[in-house]
């Protein structure tokens, strides 16, 4: 059953990892869409950029022409919350990523594609997102060729940190983590992504995580 009134949340479908963030959404009781086109992202309240591989979503978003579209969505303050290669896409600066790759610059932090290099290149561990509530279990963070940021901005929250460095931030409507919290089974991160703006469906969220 969806909650009445609630807003469409968009998931960029280009490439990479929707499927599951979009199932997150949906047991959490959310309207959701896959977005492909600019007339996707119109029928959008807000936006998942999932991850996958930044240069490749780069390039597609260039082709489909949503781009430039989406630029000026996240300028106007619709909701993104960018994980992985959405957080990289969502940076303002990018170390060693292509040169033809393009970024949104929307939160003000620097981050190093691929930045914990070859012994770490994937690994998973528990995080503290005192955001969570103070008894909140930690969430289990799943980290795949993950970006590393290596620079945070004034104005940008630090939601999360994994041995002193920042994986889970915020600045106004933009939200990213540099792990995939969609594949931990866990619903909580996003069910604060859809509370940090739309009050309607929060008591739905709330009562539906609890059976979850
Ligand atoms: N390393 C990828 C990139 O540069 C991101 C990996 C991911 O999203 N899991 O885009």
């Amino acid at each position: 059953m969806q909650p009445e009134g609630s807003m469409m949340i968009g998931v960029l479908a280009l490439q990479g990892a929707f499927a599951s963030h979009q199932q997150r959404l949906t047991e959490l009781g959310a309207l959701t869409r896959q977005v492909r086109t600019p007339r996707d992202l119109a029928g959008v309240d807000a936006l998942v950029m999932p991850g996958g591989e930044s240069t490749t979503m780069s390039r597609l978003l260039t082709t489909s022409e949503l781009f430039d579209p989406l630029g000026e969505r996240i300028a106007g303050g619709m909701p993104v919350f960018g994980t992985c290669a959405g957080m990289i896409l969502l940076a303002t600066e990018v170390l060693e990523g292509r040169p033809d790759q393009r970024s949104y610059g929307a939160i003000d932090i620097t981050v190093q594609r691929n930045g914990y290099g070859r012994q770490l290149d994937s690994f998973e561990t528990d995080l503290v997102v005192p955001e969570l509530g103070p008894d909140a279990t930690p969430f289990h963070g799943v980290f795949i060729r993950a970006p590393r940021v290596t620079r945070v901005g004034e104005g940008v929250e630090i939601l999360a940190h994994h041995h002193g460095e920042p994986v889970l931030l915020r600045q106004g409507t933009v939200s990213v983590a540099s792990f995939h919290p969609e594949l931990a089974g866990d619903h909580r991160l996003h069910a604060l992504f859809l509370n940090s703006f739309s009050n309607s469906i929060t008591s739905s969220i709330t009562t539906q995580s609890e059976n979850l």
